[in-house]
């Protein structure tokens, strides 16, 4: 509705009164978003249509922006354990933003005294509220977008001769400082943590900041593979060394990767046939009898490049889900009813979210329960 006209009329007071009004109804509803929120994950309808997240609800279905969808799903979680933050968010004596930073401290003991001591703080107060019991938290992984930075390596003074000063924080003069975490975010975890959906990632030329927290036994095999690496990268930059590792690891683990490689040493293994020396060791590489409900590694990989790595889940309104994460390879007719294990007809794709709701669907809502409750026992405590 269009109230310009009415608002142009209010006298100062009138105006003022009206707004505060207006404030008082925004808190009200957020409220009721939030109880509703808790509902929906509660009956894990997210999932029933095509995401594999509230997170990925809250942006796709909702329409929120990553930050408004996690401090809303932070707030919700941390409401249903301590009903009383319901009533501060009502009464305005606490924001949203507050909630959603107080969230991952809060505990039966503290959350009524802490609800106290935040109440009209602002974030960047209440940050240094919690940083008094709790030490600060690593931040996020992220990926930011640089735009057409020049990489390091064109960077005067960066040149391969200069070996990197490895105490230091960042492999290069490119690595920003890190925003405020009094942002509204900082208490994002789980879900919320991973890349935005639908992110077309960086344009070709374009740099990113990358940024994650590690333990020493991943920064001593970082440097080591830094030095081994010297003879191939002089300065053996983060980017240069880590590039390497994930080739590695992806030429072992990627289904796809896997898939091309027999086909080349199939075609390696018809040519020898042809000239009359098969290596019978090198073609058994390519065949795979299913024994029982293992799905064999060809069979496995087939399922995965058919659906081109994303969950196969389709909802009632005909929309695929989109999720490319804790994918698992689901049996149509599950194993212990008599499904097949090598065929692919009987396989396919599924998120986790949609593995559990297929596994709900054919053994039952209790069991879907348990499974709902497990989960959001250990999102709490994790
Ligand atoms: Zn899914």
């Amino acid at each position: 509705m269009d109230d310009d006209f009415d608002c142009a009329s209010l006298s100062d007071a009138q105006l003022i009164a009206s707004l505060k009004a207006c404030v008082e109804d925004e808190r009200r509803q957020t409220v009721k978003i939030l109880k509703r929120l808790n509902e929906v994950e509660r009956r894990d309808l997210f999932s029933k249509k095509r995401y594999s997240s509230m997170f990925a609800f809250c942006i796709g279905e909702l329409g929120y922006s990553e930050g408004a969808a996690a401090r809303r799903i932070h707030a919700a979680r941390a409401a249903k354990n301590f009903p009383l933050i319901y009533r501060r968010l009502s009464g305005g004596s606490i924001s949203l933003t507050a909630v959603s930073l107080l969230a991952p401290h809060l505990d039966d003991e503290n959350h009524r005294g802490l609800l106290d001591r935040c109440a009209g703080k602002s974030s960047r107060e209440i940050d240094r509220i919690l940083s008094e019991f709790s030490p600060r938290p690593a931040p996020r992984d992220s990926i930011r977008h640089l735009g057409t930075a020049p990489s390091p390596s064109e960077i005067p003074g960066d040149d391969a001769s200069g070996a990197l000063p490895f105490s230091g924080v960042s492999d290069s003069a490119l690595t920003e400082p890190q925003p405020m975490s009094s942002g509204g975010e900082a208490g994002q975890k789980d879900d919320a943590s991973s890349a935005p959906p639908g992110d077309p990632g960086p344009k070709e030329g374009e740099r990113v900041s990358v940024t994650f927290s590690a333990d020493q036994r991943f920064v001593d095999r970082l440097e080591r593979a830094r030095q081994l690496l010297r003879h191939k990268y002089p300065a053996a930059r983060f980017e240069q060394v880590l590039a390497d590792a994930l080739e590695a690891l992806l030429d072992r683990v990627d289904p796809f990767r896997r898939e091309a490689r027999r086909a080349s040493k199939s075609r390696l293994a018809s040519e020898q046939s042809s000239d009359g020396s098969q290596n019978p060791a090198r073609a058994g590489v390519v065949s795979g009898e299913s024994s029982g409900r293992t799905i064999p590694a060809r069979l496995r990989d087939a399922v995965w490049i058919r659906d081109e790595g994303c969950c196969a889940y389709i909802d009632d309104e005909g929309r695929r889900c989109e999720s490319r994460d804790f994918l698992e390879i689901d049996h149509v007719v599950p194993h212990a009813l008599g499904g097949s294990s090598d065929d692919a007809g009987n396989l396919r794709l599924l998120c986790r979210a949609h593995n559990r709701r297929e596994a709900a669907r054919i053994f039952g809502e209790e069991f879907m329960r348990a499974a709902s409750d497990r989960a959001a026992r250990n999102r709490i405590s994790g």
